[in-house]
């Protein structure tokens, strides 16, 4: 499995778009493995999760063509996942060659709404929205695509909408994408150390830093959730754990971040990471 993260910050992107804090101020100047866009992850070239605003810088940086994608997972309805406009342009003169006539679109009952409520107000072709159809998932309930078996995990986030977390399976190794998320629930972990396959790679929510929030994790809990997934044996020995998503408010520069986290094995993930799990 090849899973390529595209973007690798949290919420305001890093720096912030607006901001002018020390460390805002510290990453432009550094540049590089600093400046983190919004979160989002491609598997294997065709399974994408989330479609934030950065999609278009995305996809131009790393040569890919989303009319070359027919699946889009959703975690969530927060605009730094999620950015329906930016499907307005899929099909007729605005792209007349795409490879599938279809996009799926994966998520919670949100995603669904949050398109129609914005194409309520700004109309796209019927050409278009026709060919772009909302799967409605629900939390450990699996789903087969394109030879993947996908089951969304109830995330610990965003508790006004059913926000998701996934496990890629794709018959050989197993993708365990915990962002966003806090910590884990008792309910969300059991079934993940229940899970039939050993996860291979492990990429987590770290926005919290070292700092505290319920609703994010924090430097030390992904430290914690690898110890418990390694005890229980719900990963792989070997397996390659992340950690995502971060924010300029509770951590500095990526090599900051990368001395915390030397000495036990959690890499910081930086846009155009590349992990490759070997099966
Ligand atoms: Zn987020
Ligand atoms: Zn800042
Ligand atoms: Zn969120």
């Amino acid at each position: 499995m090849k899973i390529q993260i595209l973007g690798s910050g949290g919420g305001e992107g890093y720096p912030a778009l607006f901001c002018g804090c020390a460390h805002c101020v510290a990453a432009r100047k550094a540049g590089g493995k600093s400046l983190r866009s919004l979160s989002q992850t491609l598997i294997d070239g065709k399974l994408l999760i989330d479609l934030p605003p950065d999609t278009h810088m995305h996809f131009m940086q790393r040569g890919i063509n989303f009319g070359g994608l027919e699946h889009v997972l959703v975690t969530h309805v927060h605009d730094d996942h999620y950015c329906p406009n930016l499907l307005s342009t899929r099909g007729t003169d605005f792209a007349p060659a795409l490879d599938f006539e279809k996009l799926n679109v994966y998520g919670n009952a949100d995603v669904q709404r949050l398109f129609n409520g914005y194409y309520e107000l700004f109309p796209i072709r019927d050409e278009i929205r026709k060919n772009i159809v909302f799967h409605t998932l629900k939390p450990f309930e699996s789903v087969k695509i394109d030879g993947y078996k996908v089951t969304p995990l109830k995330a610990n986030h965003a508790p006004e909408q059913t926000a998701l977390n996934y496990i890629i399976d794709d018959g050989k190794t197993a993708l365990l994408y915990l962002l966003d998320s806090g910590f884990p629930t008792d309910e969300t972990l059991g079934f993940i150390k229940n899970y039939p396959r050993k996860f291979g790679c492990v990429l987590m929510d770290g926005t919290m830093g070292c700092n505290y929030y319920v609703y994010h994790m924090n430097f030390a809990q992904n430290k914690q959730l690898k110890k418990e997934l390694l005890e229980s044996g719900a990963v792989e020995k070997d397996a390659e754990f992340g950690v995502m998503h971060i924010t300029h408010n509770h951590a500095g520069l990526h090599e900051e971040i990368k001395e915390y986290f030397k000495d036990v094995g959690i890499a910081v993930a930086y846009d155009g990471m590349v992990i490759k799990i070997e099966n």
